[in-house]
């Protein structure tokens, strides 16, 4: 069987209309939220309360989503640091999910991201969670990528997406790959669990949002009892890696 998390990134002004989508099918997600950005807008504070108060996790995504691989140790603590601890305040309550601006990480900056939270999540796309419950890369980015980035990054994973997206490589809609992606893990022996991740502001911006109502109403019609919290999946121990 499947299990299936979702976690979205930067917390910009659509996420409002991310959650209320999300809320209509009863799907459950994580929200990866900076304080700042240079790039665009960000939800207020009583926004990023509204989320975390309609039932959905918040995760942190650094102080001003500066991507720190470009900036000295020091400076790349203080952000992690400082995100974390802006969002703690505000919600009263521990956060413990972080995610790496731009997906820029290195083995320094993980060690940094140890020592504050129970999972970091990297943008290296095309991998089922194995072993590792710390460096978490998510299976699928809700973005029309085409399939054959989506088949490189599951060859690149060793990861048993790669054997369900050949069994459907023929389906040419990338979000009806996803649909049968999904139908094939489910029905591989064990527990397999992946994260799908995506941007509010890139499905407004490349019109997805009718492509991501499609895929809430099949996966609440089809696989409502796969559907996990981000912490949630995470906690379960089971291999799915090859
Ligand atoms: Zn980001």
């Amino acid at each position: 069987m499947v299990l299936i998390a979702f976690s979205w990134d930067d917390g910009a002004v659509e996420d409002l209309k991310l959650m209320d989508l999300s809320l209509k099918y009863k799907i459950p997600g994580l929200f990866f939220i900076p304080v700042t950005n240079t790039e665009r807008n960000v939800l207020s504070g009583e926004n990023i309360k509204k989320i975390d108060s309609s039932g959905f996790e918040i995760g942190a995504h650094t102080y001003s989503h500066k991507y720190l691989s470009k900036l000295s140790l020091n400076e790349a603590q203080l952000e992690i640091v400082s995100g974390k601890e802006y969002l703690e305040q505000l919600l009263g309550k521990e956060v413990n999910h972080f995610c790496f601006p731009g997906g820029k990480y290195n083995s320094e900056l993980v060690n940094i991201t140890r020592r504050y939270f129970s999972s970091s999540r990297t943008a290296d796309t095309g991998a089922l969670l194995g072993k590792d419950s710390f460096l978490i890369r998510p299976a699928i980015h809700f973005y029309d990528r085409g399939k054959l980035s989506l088949l490189y990054n599951s060859v690149k994973n060793m990861s048993l997406l790669c054997p369900a997206i050949l069994k459907n490589f023929s389906e040419d809609r990338y979000f009806d790959l996803l649909k049968k992606i999904i139908e094939a893990l489910n029905n591989y022996k064990g527990t397999h669990r992946m994260i799908v991740w995506g941007h509010s502001w890139e499905i407004e911006q490349f019109s997805l949002w009718d492509d991501l109502n499609d895929f809430f109403l099949w996966l609440t019609k089809n696989y409502s009892s796969n559907l996990r919290n981000y912490s949630e999946i995470l906690k379960s121990n089971n291999i799915s890696d090859i």
